[in-house]
């Protein structure tokens, strides 16, 4: 079979999603063709855990991820 192509996902481009960072759980920029905002599973969209901004999402509640799938 064909030998499997693991790109590391290169330097991330820059989302204005809080303040300027790419949340961790982010899975693309937000607008990116294919990818849809989704409530942040790590904080529930509180955007809190524990009293501390989630470190996911960076406290925004919201992540991007690849939707459609396939
Ligand atoms: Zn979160």
């Amino acid at each position: 079979m064909t030998s499997r192509d693991d790109q590391a996902s290169e330097g991330r481009q820059a989302s204005a999603s809080l303040s300027g960072k790419p949340a961790p759980g982010d899975d693309a920029t937000p607008g990116t063709p294919g990818t849809g905002e989704n409530v942040c599973p790590e904080c529930r969209g509180t955007g809190k855990v524990g009293g501390n901004p989630c470190p996911h999402c960076s406290g925004s509640g919201k992540i991007v991820e690849g939707i459609g799938g396939g």
